[in-house]
C-alpha cells in the first residue's frame, strides 16, 4: 500500500459555496495525520501546469465561511487528452503527490478516474449547487443556493402582494429540478415546473384563476432552468389566460455565491475528512456520497452509471450489459431519488394555493 507523504487537493468545474470548507477539512485532516497537503490552483489546469502551493495549517484559516473557492476553478479541456494527462502525472511525480482529493461534479470525477487508473489514487467530493449528482443525496453548495433563492423570492413576494402580481422565477440547477422543487415547496409557490416531471399547464392556470377568485393576491411560479425556453413564455401565457399581471425574473449566477450555510459547511467538513480517511486507507477511484444521512463512498464508475441511468442517458444495450445485481442497486437509488422529487412536487402542488 502507498505510504502517503503528500496529497493534493483541488476544486474543479462550477464553483459552489462550501468548497472552501471542504478544502480546509481535507488540509487539516491530512496534516493531523502527518501527511503534507499541496493546494492545487485552477482545477486540473493547475495540475498540468504546476500551479500549486504546499499548504501550512494556517493557509486554510478563515475560509470555512467564505463562498467561491480559494483554490479557484477552471474548465481544463486539455486535461481530457492523453498529452494533458501525461503532463498532470509528470507534475504529480515531480511534486511527490501520492494522491488527490478532487472537489467538483461528474466531469471532475471522470478526471479523477483517469488519474486513478494511471496510478494516482483519487477520491472525489461532490461540490455543485445543482444537487444533480444522482449517486449522492446531497452536493456541497445546494443548501446555500436554495437559501439565496428563498431570500430573493420572499422579497419578490412582498412586491407581488402589494401589486397583486404573479412572478415567474427561473432558478438554476442545470438539468435537475432540485433547487426549483425545494424552494417552490418552501416559498409556497403555486406551481413548479421542472424537466423531470410532466407539467400540466392548463391545471396550473386553472388553479391560479380559482385562487385569484378566492382572494389570493400574490403568485409565485418557479421554473427550473432545465425546462428550457419555457419560463418567459409561460409568464406571458399566465397574463393572457388568467388576467393576472405577470413578470418574469431570472436570478442567474447570484445563486452560486455567498457564505455557505451551516449544512454546507458541516457536510463539506465531514466529506473532506472522510475523503482523506479513504485515501490514506489505500482506497482510490471513489466518490464520497451522502446516503440516507450517512457519509459513505461509492466507486466512481458505478456512481457515473447511476447518474446516466437516472437521467435516461443509457441505451437498452448498455443497460443489458450491467450485471443484474448491480443494476438492481442502481435502480433502487434512482427510484428513491425520483420518489423524493415526486413527493415534494405533489406536496407543493397540494398546499400551494
Ligand atoms: P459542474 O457539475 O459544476 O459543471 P463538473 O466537474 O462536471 O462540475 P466539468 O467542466 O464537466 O465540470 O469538468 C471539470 C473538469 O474535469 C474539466 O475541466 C476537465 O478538466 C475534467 N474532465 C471533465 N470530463 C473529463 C473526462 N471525460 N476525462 C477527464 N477529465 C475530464
Amino acid at each position: 500500500m502507498t505510504k502517503f507523504r503528500r496529497i493534493g487537493v483541488l476544486t474543479s468545474g462550477g464553483d459552489a459555496p462550501g468548497m472552501n470548507a471542504a478544502v480546509r477539512a481535507v488540509t487539516r485532516a491530512a496534516l493531523a495525520r502527518g501527511v503534507e497537503v499541496m493546494g492545487i490552483y485552477n482545477g486540473y489546469d493547475g495540475l498540468m501546469y504546476d500551479d500549486m502551493k504546499l499548504f501550512h495549517m494556517r493557509d486554510v484559516s478563515n475560509i470555512i465561511s467564505r463562498g467561491g473557492t480559494v483554490l479557484y476553478s477552471a474548465r481544463a479541456v486539455e486535461f481530457k487528452t492523453e498529452e494533458g494527462m501525461a503532463k498532470a502525472i509528470a507534475v504529480c511525480k515531480k511534486n511527490q503527490i501520492d494522491g488527490i482529493v478532487a472537489i467538483g461534479g461528474d466531469g471532475t470525477f471522470r478526471g479523477a478516474t483517469d488519474l486513478s487508473i494511471r496510478g494516482i489514487p483519487c477520491i472525489g467530493i461532490p461540490g455543485t449547487i445543482d444537487n444533480d449528482i444522482s449517486s449522492t443525496d446531497y452536493t456541497i453548495g445546494f443548501d446555500t443556493a436554495m437559501n439565496t433563492v428563498l431570500e430573493l423570492i420572499d422579497k419578490l413576494r412582498d412586491t407581488c402582494e402589494s401589486h397583486a402580481r404573479c412572478n415567474v422565477v427561473e432558478v438554476m440547477g442545470r438539468a435537475a429540478g432540485d433547487i426549483a422543487l425545494q424552494t417552490g415547496l418552501a416559498t409556497g409557490a403555486i406551481a413548479i415546473a421542472v424537466r423531470e416531471i410532466p407539467f400540466d399547464e392548463e391545471d396550473a392556470l386553472e388553479r391560479m384563476i380559482k385562487a385569484r377568485k378566492n382572494g389570493k393576491r400574490n403568485f409565485i411560479v418557479i421554473v427550473a432552468e432545465g425546462k428550457e425556453n419555457f419560463a418567459e413564455g409561460f409568464a406571458k401565457r399566465i397574463e393572457e389566460k388568467t388576467g393576472i399581471e405577470t413578470r418574469f425574473t431570472r436570478f442567474g449566477h447570484v445563486q452560486r455565491g455567498g457564505c455557505p450555510t451551516l449544512k454546507d459547511r458541516a457536510t463539506a467538513s465531514l466529506m473532506g475528512k472522510f475523503a482523506v480517511d479513504e485515501l490514506l486507507a489505500g482506497k482510490s477511484n471513489l466518490v464520497v456520497c451522502e446516503r440516507n444521512g450517512s457519509i459513505v463512498s461509492m466507486d466512481i464508475g458505478f456512481a457515473l452509471t447511476v447518474d446516466k441511468l437516472f437521467k435516461g442517458n443509457l441505451s437498452e444495450e448498455q443497460i443489458a450489459k450491467i450485471p443484474p445485481e448491480e443494476f438492481a442497486k442502481m435502480k433502487a437509488i434512482c427510484d428513491e431519488r425520483a420518489a423524493r422529487k415526486m413527493l415534494i412536487y405533489e406536496t407543493a402542488k397540494e398546499i400551494g394555493n
